[in-house]
């Protein structure tokens, strides 16, 4: 079997001294569609940032692609859209400009880049995934909340990952899109794309999610088929009480 994509090893992650997430254990393979679950605090984005290395890292092994994450340097390959990540309203550029950006190896703020037939082919695909590609020339000031995270799901893409990261991508968006969101993650799932989605959104994403981890106070308590899940939910106080729109 080849490496996992990401491994995590009695890893813990925080913020200064304070481990919010406790002694993980974590494979996600190629292939894999791993649905998040858990209620509001329990960890779930300080585990997604802390494998990715934007929080403290305060315990135990993270792998990337059968590297330890430190001597890892292949960020192209992780793709990642935040948890309530919107653009700045004064953020003054095309939903294509912002897709380009995906086509940066590196991180940095946007400018205009010289774009390669092929940057052009990967933005028009990306574009098309999320159903974007008649605003491609819009000004994304112009673009509801839903449509500026398909805009980000679509930059993500751009960068050609092996693995996407997203958190509670269909939080706080309206129904229309919500149910295009869902699509566009079908479709991505249809194509073999490795995905960790943290959501409260189950049953919109079922038939996609092939495993099912679940975050509670800062411990996986759960971590298998949704199949298995479904026999033990009972057992994990699933939160149909926490929804919540940001
Ligand atoms: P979830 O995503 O499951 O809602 P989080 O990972 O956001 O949970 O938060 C887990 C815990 O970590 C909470 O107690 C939260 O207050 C704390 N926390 C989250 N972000 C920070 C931060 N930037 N600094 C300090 N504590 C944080
Ligand atoms: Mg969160």
């Amino acid at each position: 079997m080849t490496d996992p994509i990401i491994e995590l090893r009695r890893a813990s992650f925080g913020y200064t001294d304070r481990a919010v997430v406790q002694a993980a254990d974590l494979a996600v393979h190629a292939g894999e569609v791993v649905a998040v679950l858990g209620p509001n605090g329990s960890g779930k984005s300080t585990l997604v940032r802390g494998l990715l290395g934007l929080n403290d890292h305060l315990g135990g092994e993270v792998r990337l692609f059968g590297q330890p994450r430190d001597s890892f340097h292949d960020h192209a390959r992780l793709g990642y859209v935040p948890q309530r990540h919107t653009l700045s309203a004064s953020v003054r550029a095309t939903v294509e400009e912002i897709v380009a950006v995906g086509r940066l190896s590196h991180h940095r703020w946007w400018r205009p880049v010289v774009r390669s037939a092929q940057d052009v082919a990967i933005i028009d695909k990306a574009l098309d995934v999320v159903g974007l590609s008649d605003r491609a020339d819009a000004d994304v000031s112009t673009l509801s909340g839903g449509q500026q995270r398909r805009v980000l799901i679509a930059r993500a893409l751009a960068s050609n990952p092996d693995v996407l990261l997203m958190d509670e991508p269909t939080a706080g968006v309206d129904a229309a899109n919500q149910h295009v969101l869902q699509t566009v993650l079908a479709r991505l799932a249809d194509r073999g794309t490795t995905m960790v989605i943290v959501t409260h959104e189950l049953a919109a994403l079922a038939g996609i999610v092939t495993r099912i981890v679940v975050v509670q106070g800062g411990h996986i308590a759960f971590d298998g088929t949704p199949d298995d899940f479904a026999a033990h939910r009972d057992g994990f106080g699933h939160d149909h009480h926490h929804h919540h729109h940001d």
